[in-house]
C-alpha cells in the first residue's frame, strides 16, 4: 500500500492499521478448522464486548452493515409482528424502508435530526398502541453524530414486554452496552466500523431464546439468521462462502483493541479525536450540528461555510489532496459536511486535517463561515 493513501475520516470503511491490513496477506479454507477456529474465537471475543455469553448468539452474516440489520428483522421480527421505529436521520429511515421490503407491518416515530428519541416517547407510543410487538432504534446515528438514549429507551421497551432491535453499527466496540443491563432481542453492528476491521462481514448478538424461535421467519435464505446460527453450531462453518479475508483481519483487529485496553481505550481515545476535532473547528470558525450533550465520539457534522466560495467537492479535493478524506454531509435541509473520528487515528492526525481545512479555506479564500 501507498504511504501516500489518504487518511480517511469518514464513518466506514475507515483507516486500519497496517497490521490488520497484513493479516489478509493468508488465504484460508472455509473446510478448514483452523479457519473454523478463527470464526469460534471471533465470536467470542464479540460477544464478550457486550457481556453477552450468556444470554445472546453472536451470528456473523455475509455482506456490509445493512445485510446484516435486514437479515435481523426478518428473522427476529415475526410475520405478523409489528415494528416501532424511531427515526431521527437516514439511517433510521433505512430500518423503515428495510420493514417496508420486508412486509413487516410498522410504524414510525420520527424527531428531528438534533433531537434524540426519549424514552418517554416510546413508553406514549407503546401504550397507544398495544399491537407493536417490536421497537427498533439506532443507538449513534450516523447521518448526523447523534446519540439516542438506549439504555432508558431498552428499559421502557421491556417494561412493557417488547421486543428491541438496536442498529449499533457505528457505536459498537467504542460506547459501552451491556447485555445484562440493556434487555435486546437484537444488536446489529459490523467489522469495518469502531473495531477497526475491514467492511465485508455483519454480525447480530441475537437473544438465545428469541433465535430459537425464529425458525421460519425469514423471507429469505441467505438473510436467515437462524439457519445460518443452526448450520454454523453444527459445523463450526458460516453456511456458505465466508468472507476469510474480512474475517481474519477482524480477528487481528479485534487482537490490538483488547491489547490497546479494549473498549475504555477505544472510547477514550475516539472522545479525544472527537474533541480535538471540535475544538479546532471552532478556531476556525466552523460549528458542529449536534448540541455537545448529544454528540457522539463516532462522527461530527459541520455546518458548511456560508461563502458561495465554498463547494464541497472543490473543498473534499483540496483536502484530500493534503491527505484527508471527508465525508458529504447527509441532512436534508441544511448544508453540511462530516468528518469521523473513528479508525486507526489519534487526536494528532484531527489536528493535522483541521490545520489541512484551515489551509483549504485560505487557498479557496472562503471568507465568510
Ligand atoms: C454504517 C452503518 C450502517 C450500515 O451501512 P452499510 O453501508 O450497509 O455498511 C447501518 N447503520 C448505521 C447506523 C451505520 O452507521
Amino acid at each position: 500500500m501507498s504511504s501516500a493513501a489518504p487518511t480517511l475520516l469518514t464513518p466506514g470503511p475507515l483507516t486500519t492499521s497496517l497490521r490488520t491490513r497484513q493479516a489478509m496477506l493468508q488465504d484460508w479454507g472455509s473446510w478448514d478448522d483452523s479457519f473454523n477456529r478463527l470464526t469460534a474465537s471471533l465470536c467470542e471475543q464479540l460477544l464478550a464486548i457486550i457481556n453477552g455469553a450468556s444470554s445472546h448468539h453472536c451470528v456473523p452474516l455475509q455482506g456490509s452493515g445493512t445485510f446484516a440489520v435486514e437479515a435481523a428483522i426478518g428473522t427476529l421480527v415475526p410475520r405478523d409482528g409489528h415494528v416501532l421505529v424511531l427515526i431521527n436521520g437516514a439511517y433510521g429511515k433505512r430500518l423503515a424502508k428495510i420493514c417496508d421490503v420486508l412486509g413487516r407491518r410498522f410504524s414510525t416515530f420520527e424527531t428531528a435530526e438534533d433531537q434524540p428519541t426519549t424514552a418517554a416517547d416510546v413508553e406514549r407510543l407503546l401504550n397507544a398502541d398495544p399491537g407493536i410487538t417490536h421497537v427498533a432504534l439506532i443507538h449513534c446515528e450516523t447521518s448526523t453524530g447523534i446519540l439516542n438514549p438506549l439504555l432508558e429507551i431498552a428499559n421502557v421497551v421491556a417494561k412493557q414486554g417488547k421486543r428491541l432491535i438496536i442498529d449499533a453499527m457505528s457505536s459498537f466496540g467504542a460506547l459501552p452496552v451491556d447485555a445484562q443491563e440493556t434487555p435486546f432481542d437484537a444488536l446489529i453492528a459490523a467489522s469495518g466500523k469502531c473495531l477497526e476491521g475491514v467492511p465485508g462481514m455483519g454480525f447480530v448478538f441475537a437473544r438465545k431464546d428469541a433465535l430459537a424461535h425464529a425458525a421460519g421467519n425469514s423471507h429469505s435464505l441467505a438473510m436467515d439468521l437462524h439457519d445460518q446460527h443452526t448450520y454454523m453450531a453444527k459445523t463450526g462453518q458460516w453456511r456458505f462462502t465466508p468472507p476469510t479475508h474480512v474475517v481474519a483481519a477482524l480477528h487481528e483487529a479485534l487482537a490490538q483493541y483488547n491489547e490497546q485496553g479494549g473498549l475504555p481505550a477505544r472510547h477514550q481515545r475516539y472522545t479525544k479525536n472527537c474533541q480535538t476535532l471540535l475544538d479546532g473547528m471552532a478556531t476556525l470558525g466552523i460549528r458542529s450540528f449536534v448540541p455537545a450533550a448529544i454528540q457522539a465520539p463516532i462522527i461530527v457534522t459541520f455546518h458548511a461555510p456560508k461563502d458561495p466560495r465554498y463547494q464541497f467537492k472543490d473543498f473534499y479535493e483540496r483536502v484530500k489532496a493534503k491527505g484527508f478524506i471527508l465525508y458529504p454531509g447527509k441532512l436534508t435541509q441544511v448544508d453540511t459536511f462530516r468528518v469521523g473520528c473513528i479508525g486507526h487515528v489519534t487526536h494528532a492526525d484531527m489536528q493535522a486535517a483541521v490545520n489541512a481545512v484551515a489551509q483549504v479555506l485560505d487557498e479557496m479564500q472562503v471568507l465568510d463561515i
